[in-house]
């Protein structure tokens, strides 16, 4: 059950999130953007502008002729590390305290060597690229994503079943990496974040973003709070079966739909279609999927037919996610959906059509993700902020409505 001090850190991310997304707001505007009152604004602004997170950068007329004070986050409170940590790769980022992305390293993995010790190895060697510099400016937390499931609190990949991982105390084994708190979860929590934070304008809304990667599956968000499940496993789309004794799963199931619309079930397609084909690159899933990309827009028969036979089971699969969460936006992203996103939803919307209620798919929007951007580290990011954020009013105010000062003007 969400408790008042729920509300109130739901109604401070609001806040923020908007103040991000604006870059520079003063608190009526800020109000109308949220949809909150003035002064449920104006009280979170003064706690914030004390935390140092926000600060007043300049004073503009208004309309009544009264000057008002202009906010922005602060980038210089802090930095945070936001760390996607992937199948196949590891990419971390750093950001300023206002979310600016400073800088960012990325390092390969071998998908034969995803012990949890040479996976944390190489996370280590990413963090150390981003941590050696002159910056001074505090690490005020890192968020870390990890494939499969997680128990947050514990700090443990629960399963991760493309490494076949159980119960890996991943944060125990990063300890020490750089010297703030670390918070986990995954990419599908991550993904949900990120779009929170780019397009606050969500957080009223029902929306899923679905994560097409080596594995797959959705981040919730309902009236634009994160669906998490009572374990944390919200979203495990991608063991949905598609097929009844269809392709074998990693998880133990068959017929999952992400051995058919995750790289390597896309690459399994490509070889039924063409074992010889010149697409291939063994077992680089990325090299693959661009030279898929790349083949499909050249109209090779091949791309294409792989494309069409995955797009088959994309649409009815996100068919099922239209008919059971009526969302108002479907985002695809992750780096398969940068690269195939368009060609797959083109495709796959007839087979939508044939496989999803009429009315709740002709209220559905639906979009590719197509940033540059990793928007699993930022979405890692930002729950590195939140929960520093959290931390924050867990160790002050949580329960304290502060007063406004005198002299505040809205
Ligand atoms: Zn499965």
């Amino acid at each position: 059950m969400r408790t008042a001090a729920d509300i109130r850190r739901a109604n401070a991310f609001d806040v923020i999130r908007s103040l991000h997304a604006a870059g520079v707001a003063g608190r009526r505007q800020l109000a109308e953007w949220t949809g909150l009152s003035v002064q449920t604004v104006a009280t979170i602004c003064g706690e914030l502008l004390e935390t140092g997170l926000v600060s007043e950068v300049s004073r503009a007329k208004a309309a009544t002729g009264r000057p008002t004070a202009q906010l922005a986050l602060n980038p210089e409170h802090g930095r945070l590390l936001g760390i996607d940590l992937a199948e196949t790769y590891v990419h971390v980022e750093t950001r300023t305290s206002a979310l600016e992305l400073i800088s960012s390293t990325e390092l390969e993995i071998d998908l034969h060597r995803h012990s949890p010790r040479q996976i944390v190895a190489r996370v280590r060697e990413a963090i150390e690229a981003e941590t050696a510099t002159d910056d001074l400016r505090p690490f005020l937390g890192v968020g870390v994503s990890a494939p499969g499931q997680v128990d947050r609190a514990g700090g443990v990949s629960v399963f991760a079943p493309n490494w076949n991982w159980r119960n890996i105390p991943l944060l125990e084994m990063l300890r020490g990496a750089v010297n703030a708190p670390l918070y986990l979860d995954n990419p599908l929590k991550a993904l949900v974040l990120a779009e929170l934070w780019a397009h606050p304008e969500l957080g009223s809304q029902d929306f899923v973003v679905v994560n097409l990667g080596t594995g797959v599956g959705i981040g919730v968000a309902l009236e634009g709070r994160l669906l998490r499940g009572c374990t944390n496993s919200a979203g495990e789309w991608g063991h949905t079966v598609v097929v009844a004794g269809g392709r074998q799963c990693r998880c133990g199931s068959r017929g999952c739909i992400e051995t058919y619309v995750g790289a390597q079930g896309i690459l399994q397609t490509l070889r039924e279609v063409s074992p010889e084909s010149t697409l291939l690159r063994g077992d680089d899933q990325a090299a693959t999927i661009r030279a898929l990309r790349d083949a499909c827009a050249a109209g090779d028969e091949v791309a294409v037919e792989t494309l069409e036979r995955t797009a088959y089971y994309l649409g009815i699969g996100l068919a099922g996610i239209v008919n059971m969460l009526n969302p108002e936006v479907v985002i695809l992203s992750s780096w398969v959906a940068r690269d195939l996103g368009e060609h797959l939803l083109e495709r796959a919307l007839p087979h939508m059509a044939a496989h999803a209620l009429t009315t709740p798919l002709l209220a559905a929007s639906f979009r590719v993700d197509t940033s540059a951007d990793d928007s699993v580290s930022m979405g890692a990011a930002a729950f590195a902020l939140e929960g520093y954020l959290h931390s924050l009013s867990n160790a002050t105010t949580v329960d304290s409505v502060p007063t406004l000062r005198t002299g505040t003007s809205l």
